[in-house]
């Protein structure tokens, strides 16, 4: 390095800059584009995607180690491209300028509008759990909404974003879509850049600091946090339908999901059924761990914070269900952890304290739903909470006593793959929406417009103030009773 060169986090932080800048002026130039230029990207989106489906499987799981195949088709390839065909066709509806009414100031031949406007640049920053379905959703409601956008995404994540980097260039120029990888230090500059939107998707930790460095430039922000989101599995329900469907979604990603069962709620009789089903279920599901079917967990860093929360837990009075029958070891190059039921847990353990992200199902009992409303209100707000139970008075009452991000009833996950509504945390899970028509607002400015009409009342209200603003004022006030 000579003397002149710019330290690295410079350079870096004026590359970006420039980026910023490009995609800003490219914004001015076109500030509202037509519904069709905003078909064409969300067609060339999933023309990137489709084109690439291979490779960009292959990538994620390069990145993990191991990711199943099976599931980055179903949780990041299918529904980017099926949510780039919802949005097409409903994008007509949401650009539609709203007629709204009009108050008695603006009688009678005034009228106003509300018309969805594009907010210009927008800053995306992707976790690695779902490096694909965490950038592209976004991007879809981004681009609906007219935006250009820069994406940072994962360290975990770089077999993925040099594969976007390489072929991006190919669908849309930079001023309008750039990837951008996390070579350390990036995601600080990035956060403090002067988007006209940041969203990030990521922990509570960094989603703090993110919103810190946010609140220099008046950027709002949607956070989209994690935390613990439990099933609750009510006296009446089916014991074998919850343990297909709570496991399911357990192992999906090896437990890597934001919105995964983080724990189950169950009544004292239900325990012994459970696991002597899951033990079954998995066996079926899962014969060898080391199959391509069971998926890595992502770095050795994580792999051993699971090892610690299960010898936590073992230290501290848990029993240990080991559903792989001894299949798992520490020094695993796959990184493949064994998944384990837990019961006997207490809330000194770490895998009740924090957000577990892994492969570990700890089972906590419970006698009445007061109880459980009460444990959950307890801490922080969830992502999401699971009800499993066909009596719809106790649904409800979850549904109105306990607050979360969403809900899905008798199964999990399945309220974020629905495109037609919101998905969003609340309290410590997160701020703000996206998916759909809220992702849509998200991303606009809703603009409202006033059109002053040819008749002014506001003619018989001007000064000097007599008589006749008197009578008029006087109306005023009648007619708001
Ligand atoms: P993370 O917070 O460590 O990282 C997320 C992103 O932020 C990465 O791109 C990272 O490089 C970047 N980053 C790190 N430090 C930064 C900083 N100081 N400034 C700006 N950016 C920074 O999270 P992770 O480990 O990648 O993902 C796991 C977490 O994400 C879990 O808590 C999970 O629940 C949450 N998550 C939430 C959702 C959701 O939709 N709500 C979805 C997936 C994951």
């Amino acid at each position: 390095m000579t003397e002149t060169t710019a330290p690295v986090e410079n350079q870096q932080s004026q590359e970006l800059q420039s980026l910023l800048t490009q995609q800003r002026q490219a914004y001015m130039a076109n500030p509202s584009p037509d519904r069709e230029q905003r078909v064409n990207d969300l067609r060339t989106l999933a023309r990137m995607i489709r084109e690439h489906q291979d490779d960009l499987v292959k990538a994620v799981s390069a990145d993990y180690g191991n990711r199943s195949h099976h599931e980055t088709l179903f949780a990041e390839i299918f529904p980017a491209l099926d949510g780039i065909k919802d949005t097409i066709k409903r994008l007509k509806k949401w650009m539609k300028p709203q007629r709204r009414h009009i108050d008695i100031t603006a009688f009678p031949t005034s009228s106003t509008k509300v018309i969805p406007q594009p907010l210009g640049v927008v800053g995306v920053i992707v976790p690695w759990n779902f490096p694909i379905n965490l950038s592209f959703g976004p991007l879809i409601n981004i681009f609906a909404a007219g935006n250009r956008a820069m994406v940072k995404m994962s360290e975990n994540s770089r077999n993925l974003t040099a594969l976007l980097k390489r072929i991006s260039g190919d669908y849309f120029p930079q001023d309008k879509l750039v990837f951008l990888e996390e070579t350390g230090g990036v995601g600080i500059e990035f956060s403090a850049l002067k988007f006209d939107h940041l969203i990030f998707t990521g922990s509570g930790a960094t989603g703090r600091k993110v919103m810190a460095a946010a609140a220099a430039n008046l950027t709002p922000v949607t956070l989209e946090l994690g935390g613990k989101s439990p099933a609750i599995v009510g006296p009446d329900y089916d014991t074998d339908t919850a343990v297909e469907r709570v496991l399911f979604w357990k192992l999906f990603n090896a437990g890597q999901i934001c919105t995964t069962v983080d724990y189950l709620l169950l009544p004292e009789e239900k325990v012994e059924a459970f696991v002597e089903k899951a033990k079954k279920v998995f066996k079926k599901r899962y014969p060898e761990i080391q199959h391509a079917d069971y998926t890595s967990v992502i770095d050795e860093g994580s792999f051993q914070r699971i090892w610690q929360t299960l010898d936590d837990a073992l230290a501290k009075g848990a029993t240990a269900i080991d559903l792989t029958d001894g299949q798992g070891s520490r020094e695993d190059p796959l990184k493949k952890f064994p998944a384990h039921l837990l019961i006997n847990v207490s809330e000194d353990m770490d895998v009740m304290k924090r957000e577990i992200f892994g492969p570990l199902l700890p089972i906590k009992t419970y006698n009445s739903r007061e109880e459980v409303a009460d444990y959950i209100n307890s801490g922080d707000r969830p992502l999401a909470i699971y009800p499993f139970t066909k009596d719809k008075e106790l649904r409800d009452y979850y549904i109105d006593h306990v607050m979360s991000g969403g809900v899905s009833v008798n199964n999990a996950v399945l309220h974020v793959g629905q495109h037609d509504i919101p998905f969003g945390g609340v309290g410590e899970s997160g701020m703000g929406h996206y998916h759909g028509y809220e992702g849509f607002l998200t991303f606009s400015k809703l603009r409202p417009v006033f059109y002053q009409g040819p008749l002014d009342p506001l003619k018989l209200l001007m000064p000097p103030y007599g008589n006749l603003a008197n009578k008029m004022m006087k109306l005023m006030l009648r007619l708001t009773k």
